[in-house]
C-alpha cells in the first residue's frame, strides 16, 4: 500500500483515480471480486494502480467482464515466481554484455519488472537481445561502441 500513496504524487493517476469513482458511481451493477485464488477481496483503484497505463474506462471494462480471472498482489506475486522457475529451466543464466557477470532469470526480471511474464520470457530466450546487470553496464557498453566505432 505505501507504494500506492506514493504514486498517488502522480496528478495524471489521481485524475483517473476521480474519474473512476465516477463511472463507478453511474454503473448499475459494480462487480464485486474476490482473487481466484485465494478468495482475498480485490479493490478496483489497486488494479488501477497496478495498470497505470490504462484509462478508467478500460480498466472499469476489464473489472466488468465476467470471463476475466484476477488475483491479489501476493498471488501474483507468487504465480509470478512460478513463471519464472519454469523459464529458468529452460534457460538457467546469461551474462552480462559488458562485464560478464551471471545473470539469472530473478535479476533479470528485476531490472524489466515493467515487463508482462511472457514478455520476460521471450526476451531472455531470445539470443540477439542483450542483456545486462543495470542500467550502469548498458551505459558503458553503449559509450565503448561509441569510442571504438
Ligand atoms: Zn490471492
Ligand atoms: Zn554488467
Amino acid at each position: 500500500m505505501s507504494l500506492f500513496f506514493k504514486k498517488l504524487n502522480n496528478a495524471g493517476l489521481w485524475d483517473k483515480i476521480q474519474k473512476l469513482r465516477e463511472l463507478i458511481k453511474a454503473e448499475i451493477y459494480f462487480k464485486k471480486r474476490t482473487c481466484w485464488n485465494c478468495d482475498k477481496d480485490l479493490n478496483i483503484y489497486d488494479f488501477l494502480n497496478d495498470n497505470v497505463d490504462f484509462s478508467p474506462e478500460y480498466i472499469l471494462k476489464l473489472w466488468q467482464t465476467s470471463i476475466l480471472e484476477f488475483h491479489c498482489c501476493e498471488c501474483f506475486r507468487y504465480l509470478k515466481i512460478h513463471e519464472l522457475k519454469n523459464i529458468e529451466k529452460v534457460v538457467k543464466e546469461r551474462k552480462c554484455l559488458f562485464c560478464e557477470t551471471p545473470i539469472d532469470i530473478y535479476k533479470f526480471s528485476k531490472f524489466h519488472n515493467y515487463l508482462k511474464i511472457f514478455e520476460l520470457r521471450n526476451l531472455w530466450l531470445d539470443t540477439n537481445f542483450q542483456v545486462f546487470c543495470d542500467n550502469l553496464c548498458q551505459r558503458k557498453y553503449y559509450n565503448d561502441l561509441l569510442r571504438f566505432s
